[in-house]
């Protein structure tokens, strides 16, 4: 695999390193910001270090789905065969990386082993409680903390442009229902009610009521401006680069400003979670998955409806008045390079579907990593080290889950009984 990027060559950090800490968050992503706040509500002395500026992770650029239709696991039986078909293409929109470092074949294969329908079904539930659980928790957390950040609670419209695609969409739909996800079948007139933008080449869509969405970068620094007001310290522009261990338990981190002492540790850093897990003495099997998103200005023709292109694997997102196209999953790719294909790829895909101005303005181009594990479950919970915690490995969903996540967090930490059972979430099932 490739060298993993690293924006935060020459960044000067201004205030001073905290020395100590009762706990100590690793990466300041949704999942590290949300861990953070829900810690702080219960009155612990939190710092989180971030290597590099606030939000330079995965967690600012991506569609900003809060989606707890979302059920089905990252696993799901067809993925391979639409790796297969997009590598054959000469890359579509899911593709795997061909490597034979070891470390990464077997990753492959444990992944492979669960794309089967009786993996996923045990994983549906899982999720769907998470999901559950998150949407709430947004609702109370943007309504208390006034975080401006464009949230839209008018659900999310898989839009499906031939028969076949369609009638998958519909069976996915029907066993999504079974884990409790409503929706609706839509015509494609019915559809084009929901978003008049869509063009004639619709064969149906399903609406999913409960699901909303966001701006990202705006609730990543809103969630960061709060934390600075409930007293956690942010310690942007500062990497860690090793674990002081004593007796199986962190003592301290060292990072490229200083040494933190802390009582506990939480990583939650994304793609980056291995290399950080390593040097605690505990292996996660993570690997990045590379996808794309343009932001542009919103078209003359206003999109108002959040959008997922079915069998095109692009997300169309209004927020305010920008627009954001992304897609593509490179299984695998762990480098920031920024393909002018990819997003002429991604905006032909928008295109085939809805009516956009002859040219999109004020595009900025975007990669990021989500972190799949080989069952599509994120990982939360301690880790062999009693004081260490994860909180990563979202792959698709880690903006949806984030403060799902951050209270099933905070609450193992403080010895609280969690709100959901994380057996099925800890990192032990991979030991
Ligand atoms: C194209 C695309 C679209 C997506 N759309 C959606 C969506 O619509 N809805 C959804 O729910 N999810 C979506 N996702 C997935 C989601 O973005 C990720 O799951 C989520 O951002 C992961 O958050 P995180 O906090 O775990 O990681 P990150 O946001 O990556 O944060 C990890 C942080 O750790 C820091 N870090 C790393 N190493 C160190 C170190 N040594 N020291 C200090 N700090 C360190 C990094 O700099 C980074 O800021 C999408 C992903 C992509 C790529």
């Amino acid at each position: 695999m490739a060298e993993s990027p690293d924006n935060s060559a020459g960044r000067a950090a201004s205030e001073p390193l905290p020395g100590a800490a009762d706990v100590v968050v690793v990466g300041a992503g949704a999942i590290g910001l949300a861990t953070a706040y829900e810690l702080s509500l219960r009155g612990v002395d939190v710092v989180v270090v971030e290597r590099d500026a606030l939000g330079a992770g995965t967690s600012s650029g991506n569609a900003g789905f809060v989606v707890p239709s979302h059920v089905l696991p990252v696993t799901e039986p067809g993925m391979l065969a639409t790796a297969v078909r997009g590598m054959l293409r000469g890359g579509g929109p899911v593709t795997v990386k061909a490597s034979l470092r070891l470390g990464y074949l077997g990753w492959l294969a444990r992944f492979l082993g669960n794309c089967r329908a009786a993996a996923v079904a045990a994983a549906a539930p899982v999720l769907a409680e998470l999901g559950n659980l998150s949407a709430g928790l947004y609702k109370r957390w943007l309504g208390a903390e006034r975080i401006e950040c464009c949230y839209a609670p008018n659900g999310l419209l898989h839009v499906y442009g031939d028969a076949r695609a369609f009638a998958a969409g519909r069976h996915r739909a029907e066993w999504e229902g079974r884990f409790g996800v409503p929706s609706q079948v839509m015509t494609p007139s019915q559809a084009r009610e929901r978003e008049p933008a869509l063009n004639d080449a619709v064969a149906g869509a399903v609406f999913y009521p409960r699901d909303a969405g966001l701006d990202p970068g705006r609730f990543v620094s809103g969630l960061a401006s709060v934390l600075k007001r409930r007293g956690v310290r942010l310690a942007c522009n500062t990497a860690v680069l090793d674990a002081r261990m004593r007796s199986g338990q962190v003592r301290a981190l060292l990072t490229s400003r200083g040494e933190i002492r802390t009582e506990q540790v939480v990583l939650a850093a994304g793609s980056w979670t291995p290399a950080l897990a390593a040097k605690c003495g505990s292996r996660i099997p993570i690997q990045p998955a590379k996808g794309y998103s343009v932001t542009v200005r919103m078209p003359r023709r206003a999109l108002r409806q959040r959008m997922l292109l079915g069998e095109k694997h692009v997300a169309v997102a209004p927020m305010g008045d920008r627009l954001r196209l992304s897609g593509w999953f490179e299984l695998g790719r762990f480098d920031r390079a920024l393909p002018k294909a990819r997003f002429a790829q991604v905006e032909a895909s928008v295109r085939s579907r809805l009516h956009l101005d002859a040219e999109l303005v004020n595009a900025e181009r975007w990669a990021g990593f989500r972190p799949v594990t080989p069952d599509g479950l994120p990982i939360i919970g301690r880790a062999a080290a009693p004081n260490l915690a994860f909180a990563c490995g979202h792959a698709m969903l880690g903006l949806t889950l984030a403060p799902a996540t951050g209270r099933l967090t905070a609450q193992t930490l403080c010895g609280q009984q969690p709100d959901l059972d994380i057996g099925p979430l800890s990192p032990a099932r991979f030991q």
